[in-house]
């Protein structure tokens, strides 16, 4: 698996892999880590890692197959919006021409 998934302390940390930029396709912004979504379908676990661009609205959502252990340790994670730093946001909006 090329993505890094963990928790360090009480934090989801996302790393996508190094060959892949999150760059919306649409407008060019940079997409932003929205949610993930643990689940056990097609007979093993997986997580659902959605990236949203602020700019424009849209969603890309990539299917990480992942053991047991690891979907244990995401679910309290799982179906919950991941908060920013609004400042971080606001200056990537602004750099884009917003305010
Ligand atoms: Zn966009």
């Amino acid at each position: 698996m090329d993505w890094t998934i963990s928790v360090k302390n009480g934090k989801l940390v996302v790393k996508p892999p190094k060959y892949c930029s999150l760059v919306c396709p649409f407008c060019w912004g940079d997409m932003l880590l929205h949610h993930i979504k643990v689940h056990n379908s097609f007979g093993g676990w997986a997580v659902d890692i959605m990236y949203k661009c602020p700019r424009c609205g849209y969603a890309a959502v990539f299917g990480v197959a992942i053991p047991e252990e690891k979907a244990k340790e995401l679910m309290e994670f799982s179906r919950k919006l991941v908060e920013h730093d609004e400042e971080v946001v606001k200056k990537r909006l602004e750099s884009w021409g917003y305010w």
